[in-house]
């Protein structure tokens, strides 16, 4: 019998708040939980007595802080940084993506996990699906994965948006062969930032994403070849929200981010991850690929022990 195959899916979900998530009637991600290994860590960055971001896209000024020895990682808890250290594994003083104006992004030097794996696996096919365009256009997830499906979740509206990436990303899986696939979902995002993340639509974003996780891990399971396959699933986010709406700052309801991990078929118990990181996220998917880390590529992450 031959070895299985191995393969991973990296689902984002922008802007959700794990306390939420808990709180919440999310039943995919729920069992998820259950059968696989999670747990929750802080950002180590955010900028204090700024004002927040008032949408994904928004670009508020720095305002400069003193450094406090050690290694000081000045970025604001906002997506494009978030994105970018999930993408890459090191942390915005590297990846050089400090809020989202991303002015000067580092990705030649420091590639996402997808690009990472086709370059060290040719013949391994990647596949990314994102709702915020911002992520293709400055390469935060770069031209060297083979297939990219972006939309504008400005111009389409988000919910819509996400609606068409899951959909897409569902056919992918479904039809194509993809070693490993990354897809965003935005909505949570956009209705903290208009609602706060309390109120009856944010839990209707939540489980509308929380359905299309569903359905990308049924198209999963129906693969022909998926007896064969050995499917490793990640979901993240890359901030929180202030109770308000709105992100930025260092407050811990928006530097708490989550990792959940799951191996369809295989129970991991339900187990804590001890604080994982937004870093880990693309080691560990590197590793589940069977792609050892470069100590040369100076990342920050470390695979997670699934
Ligand atoms: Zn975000």
């Amino acid at each position: 019998m031959s070895a299985s195959r191995s393969k991973v899916l990296v689902v984002g979900m922008d802007g959700l708040r794990f306390d939420r998530l808990l709180a919440l009637d999310a039943p995919v991600l729920a069992g998820l939980m259950s059968t696989g290994a999670y747990g929750t860590s802080k950002l180590p960055y955010g900028e204090a007595g700024t004002p927040r971001t008032e949408s994904p896209g928004e670009v508020v000024p720095k305002t400069p802080e003193p450094g406090d020895g050690g290694r000081v990682i000045r970025s604001r808890t906002d997506s494009g940084p978030g994105w970018s250290s999930i993408a890459t594994g090191v942390w915005p003083d590297k990846h050089g993506v400090v809020d989202n104006g991303f002015e000067s992004p580092q990705f030649q030097k420091f590639p996402d996990f997808l690009s990472r794996a086709t370059t060290a696996r040719p013949g391994l096919t990647a596949s990314a699906f994102f709702s915020w365009a911002a992520l293709a256009e400055h390469g935060t997830f770069g031209p060297a994965i083979d297939h990219r499906f972006v939309l504008d979740g400005y111009a389409v509206g988000w919910a819509a948006a996400d609606k068409q990436v899951a959909e897409a990303a569902e056919r992918h899986l479904a039809e194509e062969d993809p070693d490993a696939t990354f897809v965003y979902l935005g909505d949570t995002d956009e209705v903290a930032h208009d609602l706060g993340p309390h109120c009856p639509e944010y839990a209707a974003a939540l489980q509308a994403q929380d359905a299309y996780l569903g359905r990308l891990l049924d198209a999963v399971r129906a693969r022909p070849s998926y007896p064969g396959e050995r499917w490793t699933v990640l979901v993240t986010t890359d901030h929180g929200h202030v109770d308000e709406g709105g992100h930025g700052g260092t407050s811990d309801e928006e530097r708490t981010v989550f990792v959940i991990a799951g191996r369809l078929g295989e129970d991991l118990g339900g187990r804590p991850l001890a604080a994982p990181r937004l870093v880990d996220v693309g080691p560990t998917a590197l590793a589940a690929l069977g792609v050892p880390v470069d100590p040369a590529w100076d990342l920050d992450g470390t695979p997670l022990d699934l």
